[in-house]
């Protein structure tokens, strides 16, 4: 028999998307998929090179457990660079993707009797991750007219004895918001007047559009650089999905106890990826501006498409390669002669008869949204706008 935790986990709803999408692919149905959370381009070159010398340099032995210095070094670098942040090599992990890194951080400092809170719409994975170390997850819901925007009256209301953390995700999956630097300090005062962590998941940083420049919550006090924990990868940036290597900055002792827990399950992330990572952090960047160059024009494109179509609004997204346009106008309509309802039956009529792919917005905490990801071909994203507003046309 499984044990409790193991039967209540569901797989991650975004992945289960994409391979229901994948599936009817190879039975021939020509799907136009928004599914993807990850950029449709390939791994720049001298990236992969580092990691082809790595191999004929025979770096295939386990690494030290929490990664290689010369990686430290260049997210140490990185840091300094982009953020204006010191940190030593003893506040740095690296391990496999930033999924990795969450998870380790997450089971290093909440465990039951802690309260969590989470903003939604958020990542799909923020809550079953902060459930497996037996913590809640505290869900406060922000709103598409207040551009996703927490505030410290709307936050002291969740706050209590029990509070250990709060997860940001900015610019962030699936909305692409970001928050204001005002909030982000109401919300750094909060965290140090009540002792409670900052999780700032910032592995879209670099992926920001018009005038919007990335500022780290850690960055704008001392103090709040003390409470902050920064998630990172180069998995986004850098078209690096694959080769899972993400990194953690935070307080040494927090840093070491992930180091423990990743030396008693997986050790070293892939000494070869990291190899590769180094060389996305300390080499040229410049594929970073045309990867942005491509977002920017199909996010231009299906926002103006979306927000056409009669009922349905749109947040502009600051960052990110997401779109979640609101269809709660559309929920209330019928189809085949019975009302859709949910985000959830209204992606399956989207797949199924429409042969378009995007997760239902309930998957990040909020109904009557989907989410739609840009990270994939204009071609596609021009199919896929004119079989949602067919579909749009159809309800009644
Ligand atoms: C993609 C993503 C991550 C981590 O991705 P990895 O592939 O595990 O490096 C973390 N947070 C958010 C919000 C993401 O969208």
């Amino acid at each position: 028999m499984l044990s409790k935790r193991a039967s209540l986990l569901k797989p991650s709803p975004t992945l289960a998307i994409n391979a229901k999408e994948k599936e009817l692919k190879a039975k021939g149905i020509d799907i136009a998929g928004f599914g993807a959370g990850e950029p449709d381009f390939n791994t720049p070159d001298h990236i992969k090179q580092a990691a082809i010398t790595a191999i004929n340099d025979n770096f295939t032995r386990y690494t030290p457990v929490s990664g290689i210095d010369p990686l430290k070094d260049a997210v140490i670098d990185k840091f300094k660079k982009d953020n204006n942040l010191n940190y030593k090599r003893e506040e740095i992990i690296i391990s496999c993707g930033g999924k990795h890194s969450l998870y380790n951080l997450f089971q290093a400092i909440f465990q039951e009797g802690d309260e969590v809170i989470i903003p939604a719409p958020y990542w799909v994975s923020y809550p079953p991750m902060v459930e497996l170390t037996g913590a809640k997850p505290v869900i406060v819901e922000t709103h598409e007219d207040e551009d996703y925007q927490i505030t410290s009256d709307i936050l002291k209301r969740f706050i209590n004895k029990n509070t250990k953390g709060i997860i940001l995700n900015y610019p962030s999956n699936p909305v692409g918001s970001i928050y204001y630097r005002e909030n982000l300090e109401q919300i750094g005062k909060l965290a140090v007047e009540n002792n409670f962590y900052i999780i700032s998941d910032e592995i879209y940083e670099k992926l920001t559009y018009d005038d919007y420049t990335h500022v780290s919550i850690a960055s704008l006090d001392p103090a709040f650089k003390e409470r902050t924990i920064i998630c990172h990868g180069v998995a986004k940036t850098y078209a690096m999905t694959g080769w899972r290597i993400g990194f953690t900055a935070g307080d040494a002792i927090i840093i070491k106890a992930m180091g423990n827990l990743q030396s008693q399950s997986t050790s070293n992330p892939t000494s070869i990826s990291q190899m590769a990572a180094i060389a996305a952090l300390n080499g040229p960047q410049d594929s970073i501006a045309t990867m942005l160059g491509a977002f920017k024009k199909r996010r231009d494109y299906l926002i103006g498409e979306l927000i056409s179509i009669s009922g349905i609004t749109c947040y502009s997204p600051k960052g990110a390669f997401y779109a979640f346009p609101n269809f709660n106008n559309v929920l209330g309509k019928t189809y085949k002669g019975s009302v859709i309802g949910t985000s959830t039956r209204l992606t399956e009529i989207l797949l199924e008869d429409f042969h378009t792919a995007v997760v239902p917005g309930v998957e990040f905490g909020k109904e009557g949204y989907l989410r739609l990801s840009f990270a994939t071909s204009m071609e596609i994203i021009e199919k896929g706008v004119e079989r949602i507003k067919n579909a749009v046309a159809s309800f009644k």
